[in-house]
């Protein structure tokens, strides 16, 4: 069976626009998406869709640095005692030679703490980034008490935020959230497998150099794609977790039977590393219709990739990131998790 949990706060992650080819364009990661997939979730009847419980702050404080979390609360508060009410975007980054400093000017603080110009903060963001949080916490909690399957219908998503940096449409890392529940919950090892288009490289940096959580990716090469700066194949995890890491650069264009080699391939690393638990960051933008994207995978491929994934008989919590084609979306998610339902027949 399958748990299914959405934000019932979605909504309040509403900006209007990113910085884009040179233009300010709409946001692709809007709230209509949220819609598509809830709809096409009642449509297929897996079951009721709960809302979350709040599980509070602390497990987000456990996972984050409590200054960037407290800039997230206050940053509109800040953004608009300067006289504005549009978005807050940032516009400028540290560079070589300059210096790591915490600024005190909102306009260095939102540079400090992000790593690009897609990511608006609006009066509400928060509320729906603390509200997609416990949506992940919930699905984790679900996963822990017994459940096989569970879903975090998470908006906004979270792979690309690590502990201290948001950018890539991510606030506070929702899958990571999960995996460190399901530790505290008791599971001696995690797998996260994050099978989103981009790299995740917020759950990357997060456990990087952890030996009871690995990182397995699957995702366009970062040399041609976003986010550029991590998600290469020889970045295997340091310290405690060398090793644990596991990047799967894949060329644009890729279809199911070259992603399925790779699924493969992660399937191998998830067995051999045997963790407790598996949380899946799912996100359907390699679907070959996604305005942003590069791959060629169908609807009917998201089934075989929850098929392939749910095989790997593990207690899986789903966690939802990316995927912008509002046409397929709904149906994507849709197809995968009856996929994980079908293999577990
Ligand atoms: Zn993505």
């Amino acid at each position: 069976m399958i748990r299914l949990f959405a934000n019932p706060d979605h909504a309040l992650q509403n900006a209007r626009a990113e910085l884009a080819e040179g233009l300010l364009k709409p946001v692709v990661e809007r709230p209509e998406r949220m819609v598509r997939i809830l709809t096409a979730l009642e449509a297929a009847r897996f079951g009721p869709i709960e809302t979350p419980a709040d599980h509070g702050l602390d497990p987000i404080l456990a996972l984050c640095d409590p200054g960037y979390i407290d800039f997230l609360q206050r940053a509109w508060a800040l953004w608009t005692a300067e006289g504005r009410g549009n978005d807050a975007l940032p516009l400028n980054w540290v560079g070589r030679g300059m210096r790591r400093v915490r600024p005190r000017h909102i306009d260095g603080l939102l540079g400090y703490y992000s790593f690009d110009a897609g990511t608006p903060i609006t009066a509400t963001t928060w509320q729906a980034v603390y509200r997609s949080a416990q949506t992940a916490l919930s699905a984790a909690r679900a996963v822990s008490e017994g459940s096989r399957f569970a879903f975090a219908g998470c908006r906004p998503p979270g792979h690309h935020a690590s502990g201290d940096t948001f950018g890539g449409y991510c606030f506070v890392n929702n899958a990571g959230l999960a995996a460190q529940a399901l530790r505290d919950a008791g599971a001696d090892r995690v797998a996260i497998v994050d099978v989103d288009y981009h790299h995740g490289n917020g759950t990357q940096t997060l456990f990087y150099d952890r030996g009871d959580v690995s990182f397995v990716s699957l995702h366009a090469d970062p040399a041609w794609e976003y986010p550029y700066f991590l998600g290469y194949a020889d970045e295997t995890g340091a310290g405690a977790g060398d090793g644990t890491t596991l990047n799967l650069p894949l060329p644009f264009g890729t279809r199911w039977d070259r992603y399925a080699e790779a699924l493969d391939r992660a399937g191998r690393a998830v067995a051999a590393f045997a963790p407790d638990g598996l949380v899946i960051s799912l996100g359907t933008d390699p679907h070959e219709d996604d305005p942003i994207s590069r791959f060629a995978l169908t609807t009917e491929d998201f089934g075989r990739m929850g098929r392939v994934i749910g095989a790997w008989d593990r207690p899986t919590c789903v966690v939802m990131e990316g995927g912008y084609d509002l046409a397929s979306l709904g149906a994507n998610v849709a197809a995968f998790l009856g996929g994980l339902l079908d293999a577990a027949r």
